[in-house]
């Protein structure tokens, strides 16, 4: 109970930033959690950006990983319910940064040279990653090991969630200190996910993702091959996975799963009375 409270308290915490000069209107959900798990959203959002002219990319190179301004539709809401869940099931509560801005302003997921082209969108990217920094530093330093989970929205299967980890290279610490299986095997996050039913991409689990999948900005500049990184996985949801008559069912399977994971690999235990 105290917990689930100090969630609530600590979720509906809006991280404002004065000098974007949105007054009353949140930019970024903000939680500092006190569980090694962190739940990243930067493309779900809809606000505008008074006085910030909507991106155009002229002269940069489109898709891939370079510009692109459209949404992941339902993942704001989908990634606010996943931290619900976590901070219901574990004895904790997880950290998040999500944006509630539209990407046509801002891209949280590509580096500012290509995500940003204003001064007031710039102020804004720049508190997205130093929260997010500050918080996989911290749970760096006290846990050893930590997971960052990015959730994002693709066109091109409805049905699927591609996992993206730059084959594996995200994940290096899992997989160096508790061995390929860990990423590849059954009780990987991905192995997890397949058992509730899910269509899952790689599928075996191997590090051959998809081409245009392979994980982005975010995953690459706090994965765990960095010196002061955490495994990182970012997760590109279909369609079917982000309407919001599957987001309840959605949230509760991929919380089930974070809950397993910490359980097995970050010596997290669940909660062990109702609250
Ligand atoms: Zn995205």
């Amino acid at each position: 109970m105290i917990c689930r409270m100090l969630f609530r308290s600590l979720v509906l915490f809006v991280a404002l930033t004065p000098a974007c000069g949105r007054g009353d209107e949140e930019l970024l959900i903000i939680h500092e959690g006190d569980l090694p798990i962190v739940i990243s959203a930067p493309h779900g959002g809809t606000i505008d950006l008074p006085d910030v002219p909507i991106r155009k990319g002229e002269g940069l190179k489109k898709g891939g990983a370079g510009f692109f301004s459209g949404r992941d539709g339902g993942t704001e809401e989908l990634a606010l319910e996943v931290v619900k869940r976590l901070d219901e099931k574990l004895p904790g509560a997880p950290s998040c940064v999500i944006s509630r801005v539209h990407r046509k302003y801002v891209d949280f997921n590509r580096p500012p040279e290509i995500g940003v082209e204003h001064d007031k969108a710039r102020t804004i990217h720049d508190s997205y990653h130093q929260s997010l920094q500050s918080t996989v530093r911290r749970i760096r330093e006290k846990f050893g090991s930590g997971l960052l989970v990015d959730i994002h929205g693709q066109g091109s299967s409805a049905t699927t969630v591609f996992r993206g980890t730059s084959n594996g290279l995200t994940v290096q610490g899992l997989r160096m200190k508790l061995g390929e299986e860990s990423h590849t095997g059954e009780h990987s996050l991905l192995g997890l996910l397949k058992t509730t039913g899910w269509k899952v991409h790689p599928d075996p689990f191997s590090d051959k993702e998809q081409s245009g999948f392979t994980g982005g900005h975010i995953v690459r500049t706090y994965g765990s091959h960095r010196p002061d990184g955490i495994d990182a996985v970012q997760l590109e949801f279909g369609a079917d996975y982000r309407k919001a008559a599957a987001r309840e069912k959605v949230a509760g399977e991929l919380a089930d799963a974070i809950v397993q994971y910490a359980e097995r690999y970050l010596n997290v235990a669940p909660a062990t009375s109702a609250r």
